[in-house]
């Protein structure tokens, strides 16, 4: 449920986007999803085929690529991708969560006509 407003903020700045930069219509989208954001790339799929309507990126594909949150060990500094684990690969020491890191819901990439 929580998708909607995601994706008709999505659209949104597609819109603007297009007509910013003279883009007449959207072929796909490339969308970073975080594993702690809670998004399911369906329910953005559902949700995208009925909002696109007569927008510009409308019957445009939609890609998704899931990332990890990031930790970071307070013993040595070192970063590392959340992996079932919360231990430093390295020196075994507690990993704290990066903030904002997991939460993304991002275009990193649109492909145009
Ligand atoms: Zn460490």
């Amino acid at each position: 449920m929580h998708e909607l407003p995601a994706v008709e903020n999505l659209i949104r700045t597609l819109d603007e986007e297009t007509e910013a930069r003279n883009i007449s219509r959207i072929k796909a989208i490339h969308i970073v999803i975080g594993e702690l954001s809670s998004y399911v790339g369906e329910c953005v799929q559902t949700y995208f085929d009925l909002l696109s309507q007569g927008h510009s990126c409308e019957d445009a594909r939609l890609y998704f690529r899931h990332v990890a949150a990031r930790f970071k060990c307070t013993s040595c500094g070192h970063e590392f991708d959340h992996d079932r684990d919360f231990t430093c690969p390295l020196c075994g020491g507690d990993g704290k969560l990066v903030p904002g890191t997991g939460k993304e819901f991002l275009v990193e990439k649109l492909e145009t006509d």
